[in-house]
């Protein structure tokens, strides 16, 4: 399959593309904002060139300079880090009514191995590890994303109209600061 059908395929009405353009802006605003400090934000035009890397098909990602970096910031804080996990789906669900399959699931369950919450847990014990349930946690990240739309379509925009498909930290911070 080729690239762009690879893209077309995961929605017909929106093309998956513009979904993960959503999806990842919304990861990068949220982490500006947190103050978590990443290398750069992609989409992967071509996300066959990404597969041996991460041994699976991907459709782009924050990158920090190590992936020590995003575990240390989960672990010493895994209620305030949520948001910057969840934002991703919640962009994508704000601005398209729907989220492309899996969307959410590999976040939480990345979100969640960093924070030992894995094994075992139910929604109740996570909720008492962290001290919030995962559902106050997903209000809070869509009430950041809401107060903060302009910032979020103005990194959509720009992610979306970059040849490659990439911003660095200073660039979306930049962004973020001009609202
Ligand atoms: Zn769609």
């Amino acid at each position: 399959m080729s690239s762009a059908g690879f893209w077309d395929s995961l929605c017909e009405v929106h093309g998956g593309l513009s979904h993960a353009v959503m999806h990842e802006a919304g990861h990068a605003v949220v982490a500006v904002l947190l103050d978590f400090v990443f290398e750069d934000v992609s989409v992967y035009v071509d996300p066959w060139a990404h597969q041996v890397e991460i041994g699976r098909v991907r459709g782009g990602g924050v990158r920090f300079s190590s992936p020590d970096e995003l575990e240390r910031i989960v672990q010493a804080d895994p209620k305030g880090s949520a948001p910057f996990f969840f934002a991703g789906v919640l962009a994508e669900r704000a601005g398209f009514g729907h989220v492309l399959d899996r969307s959410f699931e590999v976040d939480l369950n990345l979100w969640r191995t960093y924070a030992d919450l894995v094994g075992g847990q139910t929604p109740e014990s996570i909720e008492s590890a962290i001290g919030e349930s995962v559902g106050a946690l997903i209000a809070t990240t869509n009430e950041i994303l809401r107060d903060r739309s302009s910032e979020l379509l103005g990194v959509c925009h720009a992610l979306g109209e970059h040849d490659e498909m990439v911003l660095t930290f200073e660039e979306v911070r930049s962004i973020v600061a001009a609202f």
